[in-house]
């Protein structure tokens, strides 16, 4: 019996966790006191990952689909099949689409580019959370010359002045939401920004409850009062208006009409102003913001690079800027080149009835089913490869099994560029193959040689091909909790630049027919599909006990239009959308939503699958979409 050190793999924070195995099953967990981001904590989920590595609902063997039923397979077999059915396609005429995992190892993730690019020559290649990620990723290179989180998640437990736009980060990232906490207990001071009163908000010093889709227009407001203090104390700050994009800036900034921001927005000019004289005190300054799926929009990421740049703070050791994934190789998988392209994109081809997509393969992924699942089920071919069954197993023709996390070696990126190796602690249950193996065994049968004996050998192809892996190795990793990869390898890194900016007034897209604006954001009793949480015995008890009060799910309205719409907390409603779709379902009252909002955490998947579907903007525009709807006593 023995205790292993390895990095949760269940969201972007990177929780350092002890396995207790026998080195056949993983009989328990522990938190690694040691860690520096964790540091003795984990989280509900993390707590409980022997329960979803222990699952009986483990894919143990090859499988392909003979008369509409799946059937053990030899790997030789599914590999012949395999190969033989993509070489029929044409990768280059985006005939192949391939949909990575955020949660696979970077190991994994290199090897599926390369099967992708070099075996199938297809450029039709993603991890499905593009949006909100490549909105990070390209604001923050623009803004400090990298794609990456500038400073670290240990500058949270030092920091004067925490900003926290959107998320609630104490359900996405629960232990990064503690070290939030812990830090407004010492003093730090904690403001959110965010349309609904989410439990992160509850916990800060101060929250800005703006009117939806206006978090841009208060974060340039802010910017606005901050420059106008910056203007007075000039002498400080000279360096910041030499940089590229000032002018355009500040005289956008300078545009912002009071009146105007808080008719948009809810929020006065004058508390904003108050809020610029203590952020302009602050020593050091933390700003996170969520990444993903459920991430910003565009304009609202900028906002918040030019505010951080215009604290003059990003380039000192206390200070930082961190997109916080929700998934976790999110970081890293972007930094392997899952991301896609523009103008291919795997959804986009799925979405497309005329698109020429003939065969799909997808790794440890169930997103695609909800939003694409008749085109999934017309394609010619249908590739799985996962650790645990899911739904998407319905719709294969071929399925392979892959190891746990724990079960191979390989290293994670986390949302702050920490990059961590965990090293194999159990043995698999059958058949299973880490990712990286088992590209490379289809790349060979299609003729190609990689020769990778372990994932460190893949590793070292990692190093040599991505400049900021550069001097990362296994043997480096392996001798403490993780290293930031390198900022430098970016020529621009530390060349801070300003977004150009564009002041505007959102109005509420809802009309008197209808009145409400629904947000669609996380729940804590639903994470990412629940195909992994369901398998675990205590997050799945708080998610059924959520479903025996709300069955059919729930929408959040405060009590003041409940007692308008005459319906109390638990009474079903019709939800009907301006573009004519409908659901029923359960009112939750509660103070936390604003007059004239509504709000519904992913809870039921076929609320998703039904009522969202028609509503691509509320993947693309994560937690800015905004749905104008009419809700109705039953
Ligand atoms: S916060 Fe994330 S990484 Fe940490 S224990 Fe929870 S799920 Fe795992």
């Amino acid at each position: 019996m023995n205790y292993q050190a390895c990095v949760c793999n269940l969201c972007g924070t990177g929780c350092g966790q002890f396995l207790k195995t026998d080195g056949k099953r993983v009989l328990g967990v522990a938190p690694i006191v040691s860690h520096p981001v964790s540091k003795g904590k984990l989280c509900v989920r993390g707590w409980h990952a022997n329960e979803l590595l222990n699952t009986n609902e483990r894919i143990t063997t090859p499988l392909i689909r003979e008369n509409g039923r799946l059937r053990e397979a030899s790997l030789d077999e599914a590999l012949s099949l395999v190969v033989r059915r993509l070489g029929e396609c044409n990768g280059a005429a985006d005939e192949i689409g391939l949909l990575a995992s955020a949660r696979s190892s970077n190991e994994d993730g290199f090897a599926l580019r390369r099967l992708a690019r070099e075996v199938f020559k297809t450029h039709l290649l993603g991890v499905g959370a593009e949006a909100g990620h490549r909105n990070s990723m390209d604001s923050l290179s623009h803004a400090f010359g990298y794609p990456g989180a500038v400073g670290d998640l240990t500058r949270i437990d030092k920091a004067d002045y925490i900003l926290i736009v959107g998320t609630d980060i104490a359900r996405q990232n629960p232990i990064i939401g503690g070290n939030l906490h812990a830090a407004q207990r010492r003093g730090a001071r904690l403001v959110s920004l965010s349309s609904s009163r989410t439990q992160m908000a509850k916990l800060s010093t101060k929250h800005f409850q703006q009117q939806p889709g206006t978090k841009a227009l208060v974060l340039n407001a802010l910017a606005k009062a901050l420059h106008a203090l910056r203007t007075v104390n000039h002498a400080r700050h000279a360096d910041i208006d030499r940089l590229a994009g000032y002018t355009q800036y500040v005289n956008a900034l300078r545009t912002i009409s009071s009146v105007a921001l808080e008719k948009a927005s809810g929020i006065r000019y004058e508390e904003i102003e108050e809020e610029a004289q203590i952020l302009d005190a602050a020593r050091s300054v933390v700003i996170l913001f969520p990444s993903g799926i459920s991430g910003l929009d565009k304009r609202t990421i900028e906002a918040i690079c030019n505010l951080a740049v215009l604290t003059d703070r990003m380039d000192d050791a206390q200070s930082a800027l961190i997109p916080v994934a929700g998934i976790s190789n999110l970081q890293g998988s972007f930094d392997m080149g899952l991301s896609g392209e523009s103008g291919h994109s795997v959804f986009g081809s799925l979405a497309d009835p005329d698109s020429p997509l003939r065969a799909l393969f997808v790794v440890d992924h169930d997103d695609g089913i909800i939003r694409n699942r008749e085109r999934i089920a017309a394609l010619e071919l249908v590739v799985y490869c996962g650790a645990f069954r899911n739904p998407f197993m319905d719709l294969a023709d071929v399925v392979f099994p892959l190891t746990a996390y724990n079960e191979s070696d390989g290293t994670y990126t986390c949302a702050d560029r920490r990059v961590q190796l965990t090293r194999k602690n159990t043995d698999t249950p059958g058949a299973g193959l880490p990712g990286w193996r088992l590209y490379q065994a289809i790349a060979e049968q299609a003729g190609h040689t990689w020769g990778w004996r372990d994932a460190a050998e893949v590793f070292l192809a990692i190093a040599d091909t991505i400049p900021s892996y550069h001097d990362l190795t296994h043997h480096r990793l392996a001798k403490g909790f993780g290293i930031h990869w390198d900022i430098t390898a970016f020529a621009a890194a530390g060349q801070m630049k300003f977004h150009e900016v564009q002041i505007d007034y959102p109005k509420s897209p809802t009309c008197e027919e209808f009145p409400f604006a629904l947000m669609v954001g996380k729940g804590r009793h639903f994470w990412h599909q629940n195909n992994l949480m369901r398998k675990t015995l205590i997050p799945r008890r708080e998610y059924d006990q959520t479903l025996l009060l709300y069955p059919q799910g729930y929408v959040e309205i405060c009590p003041d239009d409940a007692q308008k719409l005459k319906v109390k907390d638990k009474w079903l409603v019709h939800l009907t959308s301006s573009t004519g779709t409908s659901m029923k379902i359960a009112v939750k009252v509660s103070p936390d939503v604003q007059p004239g909002t509504a709000y519904i955490p992913y809870f039921i998947k076929n609320m998703i699958s039904d009522f969202l579907i028609r509503y691509d903007n509320a993947f693309a525009a994560g937690e800015e979409s905004i749905i104008p709807v009419r809700i109705e006593e039953k």
